[in-house]
C-alpha cells in the first residue's frame, strides 16, 4: 500500500465512523488527519484502517479508531486546552487529541519505557509536539497541572485514582475505562467544586492499569 492507498482507506474509515457514531466533526477531522498506519507495527500496517485494536508489542494494543473517536469527543476539549493522557502506547490517541487542542498541549505518560521512547520519537518524526514521559500516571507531571482534561487508555480496577483527578481543574473532565477485566465501563467524570459528577458511557475492553 502506498500513501494514496492509506489516505483512501482512512477516508473510508472516517466515513464509516461518521455514519455510526454521534461525534463532533472536529473529532472526525482529527481522525482523518492522523496517519494511523505510521503508529502500528509493519506487519499490521495493511490493517491500520480497520476499525479494530491492533497489537503494538509489550502485550499492549493501539485502541480501535471508534474508541479513540468516542473518548476524544467526550473530553470536550478545544484549541488551547491542555490535556493529560495516561497510557501513551504507540502515541496514536495522543496525536488525535493533539490535532484537536494544538501543538504543545498534550502531556502523556507511559509505564513501559521502551514504548514511551518509541512513541516520543515517532510523534516527533510525524511533527506532533506532544510531551511524553516514562512513568506511572499517578505521579506524572506534578508541575504541569492543572489540566483542562485528562484521559486514561488503561483501566484502573477501582476507579480513577485521586492523584489523577486532582490534576484536573474545576470544571474539567476525566474520561476513563474503569473496572476489572470483563466488567469495565467507560466513564466521564466532571470535576466540581464539591465533588465529582460521573456519567456512564457503556461497556468497554481495555488493558488493566498497572
Ligand atoms: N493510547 C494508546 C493505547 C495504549 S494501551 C495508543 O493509542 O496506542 C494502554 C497503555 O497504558 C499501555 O501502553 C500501558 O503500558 C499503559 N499503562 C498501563 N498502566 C499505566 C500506568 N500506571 N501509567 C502509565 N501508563 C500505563
Amino acid at each position: 500500500m502506498d500513501d494514496a492507498d492509506h489516505e483512501a482507506a482512512r477516508r473510508e474509515l472516517v466515513a464509516g465512523l461518521r455514519r455510526r457514531l454521534d461525534v463532533d466533526e472536529r473529532t472526525l477531522a482529527a481522525i482523518e488527519s492522523v496517519p494511523r498506519h505510521a503508529f502500528v507495527p509493519d506487519r499490521h500496517r495493511s490493517r491500520a484502517y480497520e476499525d479494530r485494536p491492533l497489537p503494538i508489542g509489550h502485550d499492549q494494543t493501539i485502541s480501535a479508531p471508534h474508541m479513540v473517536a468516542v473518548m476524544t469527543d467526550l473530553l470536550d476539549a478545544g484549541p488551547g486546552d491542555r490535556v493529560f493522557e495516561v497510557g501513551t502506547g504507540c502515541g496514536y490517541h495522543a496525536a488525535v487529541v493533539a490535532e484537536v487542542v494544538g501543538p504543545g498541549n498534550v502531556y502523556s505518560v507511559e509505564y513501559v519505557s521502551e514504548l514511551a521512547e518509541a512513541a516520543r520519537e515517532r510523534l516527533r518524526r510525524l511533527g506532533y509536539d506532544v510531551t511524553v514521559r516514562a512513568g506511572d500516571g499517578r505521579t506524572a507531571f506534578p508541575n504541569e497541572s492543572p489540566f483542562d482534561a485528562a484521559y486514561l487508555t488503561c483501566a484502573p480496577a477501582d476507579g480513577v485514582p485521586d492523584q489523577i483527578v486532582d490534576r484536573v481543574r474545576t470544571g474539567g473532565r476525566v474520561v476513563a475505562p474503569i473496572g476489572r477485566a470483563g466488567a469495565q465501563r467507560l466513564v466521564r467524570l466532571t470535576v466540581g467544586k464539591d465533588g465529582v459528577d460521573r456519567e456512564d458511557h457503556g461497556g468497554v475492553r481495555f488493558v488493566p492499569m498497572r
